[in-house]
């Protein structure tokens, strides 16, 4: 249930409402907006329905939320949600790129395509220590070894890590090393996993299972927001179509669609989403024009000898040019980057 308060409530009407709800072992979220304070009520509906919200002074109307998702719904919180990473921001005009290998690799490598990247104005390195692999015989990363050399990187540059959290055994490790969580496509809907990073107090990047539709996608998101972390950001990353030609397919419609659904931040994975390193430059413009918070974009200095995703990983040139490219777009949408 949404509470919508009159523009000239009193700070104790609010309070009140807080605390009735609470009486009754339900949460109160409040939004303090530009123009409007709303209170969302969440828990029991049934036991909702029976408080005569409307009756209470500085309430101006009650709206049930009819969406299946309430705390990541836009109806919960009109204006945008920005995710703060120590000093940085995600989901504010600025579009952050988050660049890096899809695992780590060594140390040489890892640190020579931070360095190639740099000047692009990349703030995210992004790498995986644990992969989620396809075949059990596949390299697998080097886990916490692989998290070290991340941090090390990080204490050079500055750049903050994005990294991939697949067990729950491995929170507090993933979390000493990591700026940002990211729960991959095929643990969307991992609902312990989902549960263990709503208890954490770091930003997620909860990635779209490659099956899931929106509404899944979306209360996947809501199971991380119910346990109370709420610096969530959501990535398209391809969904899987009968089309062999690419990895998956960007399904670009979504990023217009959650942003009007969610006030959460949403950005895009164009390099899982094509799965070829000659799409990504195309499809990473068509994102930002698309209304993408972000790119998360897989870069190597050596494709060839990559040990994941060689075949859709940028040369850092051909990274460079694009972000130059993204860059105009971003302009062009009264964005920057
Ligand atoms: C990744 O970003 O390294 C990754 C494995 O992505 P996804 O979960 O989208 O396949
Ligand atoms: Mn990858």
């Amino acid at each position: 249930m949404i509470i919508v308060m009159r523009p000239d409530h009193q700070e104790e009407d609010l309070l009140r409402i807080v605390r009735r709800l609470e009486d009754m072992s339900l949460r109160a979220h409040i939004s303090k907006g530009e123009h409007r304070t709303i209170v969302g009520a969440i828990g029991d509906e049934r036991i909702i329905a029976e408080i005569p919200m409307e009756s209470f002074p500085g309430v101006e109307k009650v709206l049930p939320i009819l969406k299946p998702y309430k705390l990541v719904s836009r109806e919960f919180k009109p204006e945008n949600s920005v995710v703060h990473i120590n000093g940085l921001a995600i989901g504010g005009l600025q579009i952050q790129v988050i660049a890096g290998p899809c695992a780590v690799e060594s140390r040489e490598v890892l640190e020579q395509i931070a360095e190639e990247i740099e000047p692009a104005g990349v703030r995210f390195l992004r790498g995986g220590a644990f992969k989620p692999r396809t075949s059990p015989y596949a390299f697998q990363g080097w886990g916490e070894k692989g998290l070290k050399l991340l941090a090390g990187v990080r204490d050079k540059t500055g750049m903050k890590i994005v990294t991939e959290l697949m067990d729950p055994r491995d929170t507090v490790m993933v979390c000493k090393y990591a700026d940002i969580v990211q729960i991959g496509t095929r643990n969307m809907q991992n609902f312990r996993l989902l549960t263990e990073v709503g208890n954490i107090d770091k930003p997620v990047i909860l990635k779209r299972g490659l099956c899931a539709t929106i509404k899944e996608f979306l209360m996947s998101a809501e199971y991380i927001m119910a346990q109370g972390n709420e610096k969530v950001i959501l990535c398209e990353r391809g969904i899987r179509t009968f089309e062999t030609e690419t990895r998956n397919t960007l399904d670009i419609s979504a990023v217009p669609l959650l942003k009007q659904l969610t006030h959460l931040p949403v950005i895009v994975d164009p390099s899982h989403a094509v799965g070829r390193a000659d799409l990504v430059p195309a499809v990473s413009r068509a994102a930002i024009a698309a209304g993408a918070d972000g790119l998360l974009v897989e870069v190597h200095v050596r494709p060839e000898e990559a040990m994941s995703d060689g075949p859709q990983s940028l040369r850092p040139n051909v990274f460079l040019s694009m972000i130059e490219e993204c860059r105009r777009v971003a302009e062009a949408v009264g964005r920057f980057i």
